[in-house]
């Protein structure tokens, strides 16, 4: 999705009756992001906040210097950050589809796809989380069923 299409579906699903905190989650951006796009004046706020803190604190200017994001070079990020938000946000994406993937079509457990991707089980029991709370359809499973599915796995080797 493009930031313009975000913007548009935070409209639709605000006129839906969904809440700011909810629209937030579905389109990966936080409730104060969704607050400035749905309503102008807390934007137009949250610029003059901005602007007169720079004022107040030009010792500080060099921390608000930006550099090109390492990895698209198009959008500017604070020195030391390794992506920009759109990066993030696409890096983030790719990850969901492929855990959605191996955990629908190969029925893989978290601890297997940690396993198989080089991750850590809470990074991808907090990515799962994420997924269901955005929307995303993981196949449901009991606790005995993933127990019995890492059980196999550990029988044959892999875990
Ligand atoms: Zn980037």
């Amino acid at each position: 999705m493009t930031p313009q299409q975000r913007r548009e579906k935070a409209a639709e699903w605000a006129k839906r009756g969904l809440t700011n905190g909810a629209i937030a989650a579905r389109l990966g951006v936080s409730t104060t992001t969704v607050r400035r796009w749905l309503n102008p004046a807390y934007a137009a706020y949250c610029r003059r906040v901005t602007a007169a803190h720079r004022r107040a604190n030009p010792e500080k200017r060099k921390l608000w210097d930006t550099v090109p994001c390492p990895s698209c070079k198009k959008q500017r990020v604070e020195p030391g950050v390794e992506a920009c938000r759109a990066c993030q946000r696409e890096a983030r994406e790719m990850r969901w589809a492929e855990i959605e993937k191996l955990w629908n079509d190969e029925n893989l457990t978290a601890r297997a796809i940690a396993q198989l991707t080089g991750r850590t089980l809470s990074a991808v029991e907090g990515d799962t989380a994420r997924m269901r709370k955005a929307g995303w359809k993981l196949r449901p499973r009991t606790w005995s069923e993933t127990a019995k599915l890492n059980a196999a796995l550990v029988h044959e080797g892999n875990l």
